[in-house]
């Protein structure tokens, strides 16, 4: 029996092998020092600034580093074999841009006819440095939608989101309450890598939101989870930084519904601050129990 009273699930062997696995990245082993830590005051001293979550350079830049290559599940994306040209002048100025962006995403009445329809939109400079959309993987009919916030440079490569360290990171991340990208809808608030993965600009963000907007409308999602604090903050519409929006469910609205929505941090981030894993697990756990929650599909 379980401390909520439910009875104990038995884990598979993988399970329990990814949980450890997980535990151990998370600090589990650190109890064993000769001091105490206060890991709440370490959390409070590198409380990350801006942008420290950025997919960062060395994720891409690290030769062997990246996931082997693999069948994706969402609709495979069609890899360009050379850059979009960029017109001589890019067509649309930004306002116009960000009112195109809206209405063709409306006008999507699927998954697929999104994805099309941002193969094919001039309005966001990002698709001529880029070298592929990275519009979506894992399964778009699941209870579950990750928002990340860009492409990266492996991501960019495969045209498929979170397959770099940050990726990997993530993979086990899930792994240790029994999810993986079956389970699971992944994207990204950015659909086009920004070049050397630059922070983007506000009017790129502003653009490419009404796509991920109708993203998260079209996909079968009955739970939200914000990768990182860049998605969190642009799509909660709010200044508050990750540390405080971590662990905290919220609601995202999406068209007529009304989604609970969980930041968490970004896995590169803790790539670059393992002890933050201990906090990433309790949040990984709260997802966990919102998904057992869920009524039966
Ligand atoms: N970081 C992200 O936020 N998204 C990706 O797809 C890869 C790294």
């Amino acid at each position: 029996m379980s401390a909520s009273g439910e009875p104990a699930k038995t884990l598979t062997y993988e399970e329990a092998l990814a949980l450890l696995a997980f535990q151990v990245e998370a600090g589990a082993g650190d109890a064993f020092t000769d001091e105490p830590v206060n890991r709440y005051q370490l959390a409070a001293a590198s409380e990350p600034a801006g942008s420290v979550e950025r997919p960062m350079p060395a994720e891409g830049g690290e030769a062997g580093t990246a996931a082997p290559r693999r069948a994706p599940l969402a609709r495979a994306p069609e890899p360009v074999a050379a850059r979009a040209q960029a017109p001589a002048t890019i067509p649309l100025d930004e306002t116009q841009a960000v009112s195109t962006a809206r209405a063709l995403a409306a006008n999507c009445r699927t998954l697929d006819e999104l994805r099309d329809a941002l193969a094919n939109f001039e309005g966001c400079s990002l698709r001529y440095t880029a070298k592929n959309l990275v519009f979506a993987d894992g399964n778009p009919e699941a209870r579950i939608m990750l928002v990340g916030e860009a492409p990266g440079r492996d991501e960019d490569l495969q045209g498929l989101p979170f397959v770099g360290r940050s990726g990997q990171l993530l993979d086990r991340m899930l792994a240790s309450i029994g999810l993986d990208r079956t389970k699971v809808y992944i994207a990204n608030t950015l659909p086009w890598r920004p070049p050397g993965n630059r922070a983007p600009t506000p009017d790129e963000q502003a653009v490419c939101q009404p796509f991920i907007e109708r993203q998260i409308e079209l996909s079968r999602a009955e739970i939200l989870v914000f990768v990182g604090g860049v998605s969190a903050k642009q799509l909660l519409r709010t200044d508050t930084g990750i540390m405080r929006l971590r662990g905290r469910w919220s609601s995202y609205r999406a068209g007529t519904r009304e989604l609970p929505a969980l930041p968490i941090f970004h896995p590169a981030y803790l790539l670059r601050q393992p002890a933050q894993k201990r906090l990433a697990w309790r949040d990984l756990l709260s997802l966990k129990a919102r998904i057992d929650a869920l009524p039966p599909a």
